[in-house]
């Protein structure tokens, strides 16, 4: 049975949860957006939504990997063999002459192979005669061709559903003569920070105020996630203003928010959440940094409200909101686990399970994963530079160097 918990009076299903029960509630919410045919130049990042099958063959005929001379080899041949050169057939011309014993074809890298050819010496191994060539290795029946579909068969599934169009995928589908394929749809999300502290850039800064960097953070996760990003102007710490916000973003299929999710006088996010007639699924999830994010359900949109500060709001996203995004988008892969060694110790212990922040160093073929620059104070500028989460199970103890703890990516490499 769910715990209910009455919180400021706003019903909470459950609270305190694992990080793993949180995401079983956030995915058994959460399901692939519709789908939309898309020329190939849009389809970069996008998921597949219908298998694809091949309309043809890869190669679309026999052809030739390499400069040289086509010719029909027989087991007998020896060497030298000397050749009549009958036709030339560079790359994107067709010969109809048909290569007969004792004949060749000068021939290039991707040119069919003639009829009658069953082979092709490269260039290297020949000396040129006039209009005869001498073959001084000669090549068995079948080297160097690449075969008609020997790469892909017409037919063949060459992308299913929930495959990921990376640029590798996109080609292959242009080298097949795909010019659209069926994908989801690009999830529209809407972000809201809170806090009557803030303020945009460009704007003055007076005594007690900071500026708004969580919306763009997030933007950018979000558009780096390949979604689309609608920016509510950020709101005080004020209920009516929190939730007239919270409407404009009625037209997204997920929402993010930041600041206000804790237990102060002026936190206020759940009641707006609430206000707007989201039912609040948990509040609370046992990890650090950024224990008090809270997920809310209207519909189908969820509402994630994460925690103010910075660094915890980017652990928050990385852990509950991407995995709902990737869903949403229609992909079928997990998040990659994976073990990496502490190159750094961290000497605080909790009870509570922690997300280190850590710049990942490949040594001896092992990742090892330095905290060291990332926990301190300045918790913005040093997300910037850590590539991993180190998982630190709850009551572990100081996190001593050498340890071996299980990572996830955060960032890319080009990210230095
Ligand atoms: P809260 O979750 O409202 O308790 O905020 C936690 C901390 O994050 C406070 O120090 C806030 O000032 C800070 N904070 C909240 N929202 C933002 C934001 N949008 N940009 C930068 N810092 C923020
Ligand atoms: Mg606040």
């Amino acid at each position: 049975m769910p715990r209910m918990e009455s919180l400021k009076g706003v019903e909470v299903m459950e609270t305190m949860i694992s990080l793993e029960r949180a995401l079983e509630v956030v995915l058994q919410r959460v399901k692939a957006l519709g789908v939309e045919k898309v020329g190939l130049g849009q389809a970069y990042n996008r998921v597949i939504a219908a298998d694809v099958q091949a309309p043809m063959d890869m190669p679309p005929f026999d052809r030739s990997p390499l400069d040289g001379y086509a010719y029909c080899a027989q087991p007998t041949d020896k060497a030298p063999l000397t050749l009549n050169i009958v036709s030339e057939i560079p790359a994107g011309t067709w010969s109809e002459r048909e290569i007969q014993l004792g004949e060749c074809a000068r021939i290039f890298t991707g040119s069919p192979l003639p009829k009658g050819a069953n082979c092709v010496v490269k260039q290297e191994d020949t000396e040129r005669l006039g209009d005869r060539v001498r073959i001084n290795q000669p090549v068995a029946p079948q080297a160097n061709v690449v075969y008609q579909g020997e790469e892909t068969k017409c037919g063949d599934i060459v992308l299913k559903v929930g495959d990921y169009l990376s640029p590798a995928a996109v080609g292959l589908l242009a080298s097949l003569g795909v010019e659209a394929v069926e994908v989801y749809r690009r999830p529209k999300v809407g972000i809201l920070s809170t806090g009557s502290e803030l303020r945009d850039v460009g704007s003055p800064l007076p005594p007690g105020k900071i500026y708004n960097s969580n919306t763009y953070t997030l933007k950018g996760l979000l558009l780096e996630a390949g979604c689309e990003v609608k920016v509510a102007p950020f709101v005080e710490d004020d209920l009516g203003e929190t939730i007239e916000a919270l409407k404009t973003l009625e037209d997204t299929d997920l929402v993010v928010t930041t600041g206000g999710a804790s237990v102060g006088e002026y936190d206020l996010i759940r009641d707006a959440l609430a206000g707007v007639g989201c039912e609040l699924l948990f509040w609370k999830v046992n990890f650090k940094p950024g224990t008090p994010v809270a997920l809310g359900v209207k519909g189908e949109r969820l509402y994630f409200s994460l925690s103010g500060n910075p660094a915890a709001a980017v652990v928050n996203y990385e852990l509950l909101v991407r995995p709902a995004l990737r869903k949403l988008m229609g992909r079928t892969s997990h998040e990659r686990v994976f073990p990496v060694y502490m190159d750094g110790d961290f000497g605080k212990s909790g009870k509570q399970r922690r997300f280190l922040r850590a710049r990942a160093v490949f040594r001896n073929g092992e990742i090892w994963a330095d905290p060291s620059f990332a926990q301190g104070s300045g918790v913005l500028r040093s997300m910037r530079g850590s590539h991993l989460l180190v998982d630190v199970p709850g009551g572990h103890g100081p996190v001593q160097k050498g340890e071996r703890l299980q990572g996830r990516w955060i960032a890319s490499w080009e990210e230095d």
